[in-house]
């Protein structure tokens, strides 16, 4: 039997640094760190998360400006918004909930973004820094995914990593992330032949194809370390692309969905937001 990776308990160590530099700032009557959300219409599923980001934001001493636009507004609006709170040095990081309206170019709007305030890395320069491996901030989602492996204490230099999944906000990060630890990576898709067999090599196996329960207990190597990114929602639950309770008898350690990598992820947006503070000091 496998054991559980607790996406919570990883988060707690995180939030526990966030709290202490905000704390540190305030008593040194310091500006504390600001994240500034940018909300295109109050879509139901992006509200939530937004306001589930607020609400993390105020527990960790940090300040969140929710800018929340109507669902028509246009692509140079948006960009003005975004050039304002680039000027504005009260505001250290930058997030704009995706997707975006049909009638909005999602690239053309996020690569406005001041890189020093990109604290999704979603900007070309960011994404072309970090597959040059020099200093920049590390997408939100895959940093969950390599921190929730590293809490397991498995060492990932030398091991065989295998990613399903090749989109430029999960798969092809995490695969990156998993490289520079030196693990050897194989990135699968949805035109891989034999995909079981590949993953039944895998000591570590990072699920990122957004199909709910594809992964069966035949696609798991004895005590691999598997990650389940996935998050769709069926009648109303938020379900993994990992049939948990088939898989956690094979694996060695297994992440929930929900309470897995979704627990960690605001929280590194947020531990960005603070990293952004230091580097640009103001
Ligand atoms: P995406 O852009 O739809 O990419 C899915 C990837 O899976 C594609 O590369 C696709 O291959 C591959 N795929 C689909 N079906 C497959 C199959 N049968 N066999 C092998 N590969 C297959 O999705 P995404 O944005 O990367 O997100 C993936 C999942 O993670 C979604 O469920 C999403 O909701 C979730 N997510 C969670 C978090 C979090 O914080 N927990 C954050 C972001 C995303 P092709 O490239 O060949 O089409």
């Amino acid at each position: 039997m496998g054991m559980v990776i607790d996406g919570k308990a990883v988060a707690k160590k995180y939030k526990e640094e966030i709290i202490e530099f905000t704390e540190e700032r305030k008593n040194n009557s310091l500006r504390v760190p600001c994240l500034a959300t940018i909300l295109v219409g109050e879509d139901g599923g992006s509200l939530s998360y937004a306001n589930n980001q607020k609400k993390l934001c105020e527990q960790l001493g940090v300040i969140n400006r929710q800018v929340i636009t109507e669902s028509s507004v246009t692509e140079d609006r948006l960009i003005n918004i975004i050039e304002e709170l680039n000027n504005d040095c009260t505001v250290d990081g930058i997030i704009i909930q995706l997707p975006l309206p049909g009638h909005i170019n999602e690239k053309s709007v996020t690569s406005c973004i001041s890189r020093k305030k990109d604290v999704d890395g979603l900007t070309d320069i960011n994404t072309g820094k970090f597959y040059k491996g020099e200093e920049c901030f590390v997408p939100c989602t895959p940093q969950s995914i390599i921190n929730l492996i590293k809490s397991t204490g498995c060492e990932i230099k030398g091991k065989h990593a295998v990613v399903i999944g090749r989109s430029n906000i999960v798969g092809k990060p995490a695969a990156q992330l998993l490289l520079n630890d030196s693990a050897t990576v194989t990135i699968c898709h949805s035109k891989t032949a034999n995909l079981k067999e590949i993953c039944k090599t895998a000591d570590i196996l990072v699920c990122a194809l957004g199909k709910p329960g594809f992964i069966t207990k035949e696609y798991i190597r004895e005590g691999a370390v598997v990650i389940d990114v996935g998050t769709t929602v069926v009648d109303g639950k938020l379900k993994g692309d990992v049939c948990f309770d088939e898989v956690i008898d094979t694996a060695g350690f297994l992440t929930p969905v929900p309470g897995g990598v979704g627990a960690l992820t605001t929280t590194m947006l947020i531990k960005n937001t603070c990293e952004a503070m230091i580097k640009n000091v103001h």
